[in-house]
């Protein structure tokens, strides 16, 4: 149990890996399951099977990307970790609790968050996904319906400076919505930090995560190519917004 705790707070995601444990909430997602609060002992981390077919979101998303991405990509990160918990465990906690940034320096600290992040991160996307072939996509509803109209003033407003912060993101990262202390607001990340890393490590700021979307090249690649708008605009199409609401909702 104190393995796993020391584990987190070693490389700084002391409170990821709690607030993960209460996102995911999907049973399929047995590996977060594994990720609970206590207990690191069930390691090694493992892939999460997604709750849907991987042709499911065509054709917003398609076949051959979802595949790429979950069994390649996603994999990659799941196995990085397992090789470098099981290496190298001697991380100085205070040097990487009080980095803003990554220090160019620590490499193994920077490898180790980059690819807890790129787990939980993915873990998370999977669930914020869902099918839907009608191309009339579900909307946010009752309370997390009103907080985006009470930030943004309107749901097309903010589906606006959504899709303007992801496209404009430069290079590869994440786009999320997040309620921070209290308030909805859109916020990226570079590469797989996401919002829970800067307010567990520095600001102490509450956070939930309430939507994330996946803006590397390798989430979209195979079928926009260059056109990052397209995919975004498609998204939204398979949003999950049932999932969003719940982590909404959830204290
Ligand atoms: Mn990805």
């Amino acid at each position: 149990m104190s393995d796993r705790r020391d584990f987190f707070k070693k490389i700084g995601l002391i409170g990821l890996s709690g607030i993960a444990t209460k996102l995911v909430s999907n049973e399929q997602l047995q590996a977060l399951e594994t990720l609970g609060q206590e207990g690191i002992s069930s390691l090694p981390f493992t892939l999460p099977a997604l709750p849907y077919a991987y042709n499911a979101l065509e054709p917003f998303i398609d076949e051959q990307t979802m595949i790429i991405h979950h069994t390649k990509h996603h994999q990659a990160y799941v196995n990085k970790c397992n090789e470098i918990k099981s290496t190298d465990m001697d991380y100085q906690v205070d040097d990487i609790t009080k980095c803003r940034q990554f220090d160019p320096s620590s490499k193994g600290k920077s490898i180790l968050r980059n690819n807890l992040g790129g787990h939980v991160n993915h873990t998370l996307f999977w669930t914020l996904l869902k099918p839907n072939k009608e191309a009339n996509p579900n909307l946010p509803a009752g309370k997390l319906a009103e907080a985006i109209n009470k930030d943004f003033k309107s749901f097309d407003d903010f589906k606006k400076l959504f899709s303007e912060k992801a496209t404009k993101h430069f290079g590869s990262g994440w786009c999320w919505l997040v309620l921070r202390n209290n308030t909805l607001v859109i916020e990226t990340t570079e590469n797989q930090e996401n919002p829970f890393m800067r307010a567990s490590v520095v600001d102490n700021d509450t956070v939930k995560v309430i939507m994330a979307l996946d803006v590397w090249e390798h989430a979209y690649y195979l079928k926009y190519q260059n056109k990052r708008a397209d995919y975004i605009a498609n998204w939204w199409n398979v949003a999950n917004w049932d999932k969003a609401a719940e982590l909404f909702n959830s204290k």
